[in-house]
């Protein structure tokens, strides 16, 4: 998954992919490419600038941080990005980089990890604290049924665990 700057000999291309999922590794523990992911961009060039500009649609599956459960989550983001060489050798040289300049990233080798690139807007793309549905009744404290599915035999009024070590002490003696 890599562009070859090379190829870019005009100031203006378009690139336009569509990446199998099987294409991308498998993080068990955050998020799982399920379908095919379409990549499409305009290229920018400015002498060793580069502009990246476009979207990407993709499906990933990922689990619900309330019920654990398996989920599909829609991607379709848009991006703007600038890539510029990376300074062989950092120093004076080197052109400084406003630190909250989030979309400047830099290249090397003439070129740029679009693996990468997906990989950042996947993770930009998921929620913080993903939820399979707004109202998740998420899992039983005493016995990890998913209250989705249903209520489960345990008692549904929450006692305070503390009052409960009471209450056994209580009835012990
Ligand atoms: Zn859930
Ligand atoms: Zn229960």
């Amino acid at each position: 998954m890599l562009l070859n700057l090379r190829h870019i000999r005009t100031a203006h291309e378009r690139f336009d992919k569509v990446y199998e999922p099987e294409a991308f590794p498998t993080d068990p523990d955050s998020f799982q490419v399920v379908a095919p992911v379409a990549l499409g961009f305009d290229v920018y060039r400015d002498k060793d600038q580069f502009r990246l500009a476009g979207r990407v649609q993709a499906t990933l599956e990922t689990s619900c941080s309330r019920c654990l459960e398996a989920y599909r989550w829609p991607v379709d983001a848009t991006f703007d990005l600038r890539y510029q060489p990376h300074a062989a050798n950092s120093g004076e040289g080197e052109r400084q980089i406003e630190e909250d300049d989030l979309t400047t990233a830099f290249y090397e080798n003439d070129q740029i990890d679009l693996g990468q690139l997906l990989r950042e807007q996947f993770y930009l793309a998921l929620p913080m604290k993903p939820l399979c549905r707004d109202d998740c009744r998420g899992l039983c404290p005493a016995c990890g049924a998913n209250l989705n599915h249903g209520q489960c035999a345990c008692k549904t009024e929450w006692e305070d665990p503390r009052l409960a070590v009471l209450k056994k002490l209580k009835t012990e003696h």
